[in-house]
C-alpha cells in the first residue's frame, strides 16, 4: 500500500513551496493516521508532531471535543453561505471568539486562509482611508523578512526575497523597513545601545510618506517563517505609538502567533498593544478546518457605515467564509482554551522546553536558539565565532528534518534554522523527549556537512 500511494503521490501530486525535482527522488513520508500528538505514517512509524502540522493542530490530533463539535455540526448543516444569510455556527463562533480578543477588537470578518485575511486586512485598511476622505493613504509600509502568505496581496507586503523575488512585477509596491533580526543586525548595531534604530527606520519612512500611509503590516514579537525572528521588548509598542503619531493603521498578522503559541491568547497582548486590524487563522480552529479571521475595533467598522450605501459595501468574500463546519470546530477549540486553561498553561511548558532544548549552547553548530512561548527555531551555523551561514544548497536544515525522523519526530526547517512548534497539549515530558531528538538530529546532520 505504501509503495502504491508513493508512486501515486509522485504521479499526480504537486506539493506547495517544494522544489518539485528533489521531492521526485525522495521517498515520502505519508501520514495515515494520527493519535493524540503523534502522526503515524503508511509504515506504522509514530512520529511526535513537532510542529502541529503547519504550526495548527494546537490540541493535537483527534482530540475529542472538536471530533463530536464537527459531527454533531454535521448532521444540522455542513454549509450554507454568509453571503444574503446568517448561520448558528458562525454567529456562536464570532460570539466566542470576541471573548478571547483584546478588549476593543469586536468585529469579526470570517475567511478561509491566513493569506486571506491579510488580503481582507490591506483591502480593509486601504478602503478605511478612502471613506474617511483620506484618499492619498494608499500605502503600506511592512518588514522585511515579513511573512503574510502568498496570494498576491500578501506577498506585496512579505519580506521574504526567496518566495516573493520571482513575482515582484505583479505586486503593488510596498516600503520595507530593517527587521529587528539582534543575531545578525541588518543595521549592525546591537542593543540595547542601538536604541531600536530599526524602528527609527519605519519612524523615517512613515515621516517620509506623511499623510500616504494606510496601514504597518506587522507579525508582532515573531516573524515566523523567516526564522523566528523575536523582537525586543518594546518594539512593537513603539510601532504603534508610530502608527499613532503618522495616522497609519496597525495590522497586526497573528497567523502564527496566535492562540495560544507565545505564551499569551495573542502575541499583542504581552506588549500591551491594540491593533486596528488583527488576522488569525491556524490555531482558530485548533488546526481542523481551514477557517481565517480579520478582525476589527469600532472605529474601522464604523467607517463602512453611513451614507452613499454603495461606496460603503466591503466588497469582498469567499464562497466558503464562515463555513459552518469550520465554526463548529473554532467555537470548540476556542471552547477548550477558556474551560481548560490551554494557554495558561503555556508559560510553564514553555520553560520545560527551554530547559530541555539549554545543551544545544554547547553545540557547535547552534548559533543562536530563539524562543517565545512554545515557538522556537534553532538557527545553525557553519561557524558559531563567525556566525558563517550554511550555503543554502547545502540544505542543512532539510538533512536535520531527516535525522529527526529516524528518531521519532517530524519537524520542519526554514532554511537554516530548524523550527519547533509543537501542539500546546504536548505534555512536558513529551517536549523534553522532543528537545533530545532535535539535539541528536542536529549532531548527526552537522557532523557530516
Ligand atoms: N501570516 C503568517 C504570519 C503566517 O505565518 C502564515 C503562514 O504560515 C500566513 C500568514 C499565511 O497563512 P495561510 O498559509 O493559512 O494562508
Amino acid at each position: 500500500r505504501h509503495r502504491r500511494l508513493w508512486e501515486a503521490d509522485h504521479r499526480h501530486l504537486w506539493h506547495p513551496f517544494t522544489q518539485m525535482r528533489d521531492w521526485l527522488r525522495e521517498e515520502p513520508l505519508i501520514v495515515d493516521a494520527a493519535e493524540g500528538v503523534h502522526l503515524v505514517d503508511t509504515l506504522g512509524n509514530r512520529y511526535l508532531d513537532g510542529v502541529s502540522s503547519l504550526w495548527c493542530n494546537v490540541h493535537g490530533h483527534r482530540v475529542p471535543e472538536l471530533d463530536a463539535a464537527v459531527r454533531a455540526q454535521l448532521e444540522r448543516v455542513a454549509h450554507s453561505t454568509l453571503l444574503g444569510l446568517a448561520s448558528t455556527a458562525s454567529i456562536e463562533c464570532a460570539e466566542e471568539l470576541v471573548r478571547h480578543l483584546p478588549s476593543g477588537l469586536t468585529r469579526v470578518f470570517f475567511s478561509d486562509a491566513g493569506a486571506t485575511a491579510v488580503e481582507i486586512a490591506i483591502k480593509m485598511a486601504f478602503q478605511h482611508h478612502q471613506l474617511r476622505g483620506d484618499e492619498r493613504r494608499t500605502e503600506f509600509v511592512a518588514l522585511h523578512g515579513g511573512y503574510h502568505g502568498d496570494t498576491l496581496g500578501s506577498v506585496s507586503v512579505g519580506g521574504i526575497d526567496l518566495f516573493h523575488r520571482i513575482f515582484k512585477p505583479l505586486l503593488f509596491d510596498v516600503h520595507h523597513a530593517p527587521q529587528p533580526y539582534c543575531y545578525r543586525c541588518p543595521l549592525g548595531k546591537a542593543l540595547p545601545g542601538c536604541g531600536m534604530a530599526c524602528a527609527d527606520e519605519v519612524e523615517r519612512i512613515l515621516a517620509a510618506r506623511e499623510g500616504r500611509v494606510a496601514a504597518l503590516v506587522v507579525e508582532p514579537l515573531v516573524q515566523g517563517a523567516d526564522g523566528m525572528i523575536t523582537q525586543p521588548p518594546g518594539y512593537l509598542r513603539r510601532l504603534r505609538e508610530l502608527c499613532d503619531r503618522h495616522g497609519a493603521l496597525l495590522v497586526c498578522d497573528e497567523v502564527a502567533t496566535g492562540w495560544g503559541r507565545t505564551g499569551t491568547t495573542f502575541a499583542v497582548e504581552q506588549e500591551g498593544v491594540l491593533p486596528d486590524i488583527l488576522t488569525m487563522a491556524k490555531g482558530l480552529t485548533g488546526g481542523y478546518l481551514p477557517l481565517a479571521a480579520t478582525v476589527t475595533t469600532e472605529q474601522v467598522f464604523e467607517s463602512f457605515l453611513g451614507e452613499h450605501a454603495e461606496k460603503r459595501t466591503f466588497f469582498h468574500g469567499h464562497t466558503y467564509a464562515g463555513n459552518p463546519l469550520a465554526c463548529a470546530a473554532a467555537t470548540a477549540s476556542m471552547t477548550l482554551f477558556r474551560e481548560r486553561g490551554v494557554g495558561a498553561a503555556v508559560p510553564a511548558k514553555a520553560a520545560a522546553l527551554a530547559r530541555a532544548l539549554a545543551p544545544a549552547a554547547r553545540l557547535p553548530h547552534v548559533g543562536e536558539v530563539r524562543q517565545r512561548g512554545l515557538m522556537v527555531g534553532i538557527e545553525l551555523v557553519r561557524d558559531r565565532a563567525t556566525k558563517e551561514e550554511y550555503a543554502y544548497a547545502l540544505q542543512a536544515g532539510h538533512r536535520v528534518i531527516l535525522e529527526a525522523r529516524k528518531l521519532g519526530a517530524i519537524l520542519r526547517p526554514l532554511g537554516n534554522v530548524v523550527v519547533l512548534m509543537p501542539p500546546l497539549a504536548m505534555t512536558e515530558a513529551e517536549l523534553t523527549r522532543l528537545a533530545g531528538i532535535t539535539l541528536a538530529a542536529i549532531e548527526a546532520a552537522t557532523a557530516r556537512l
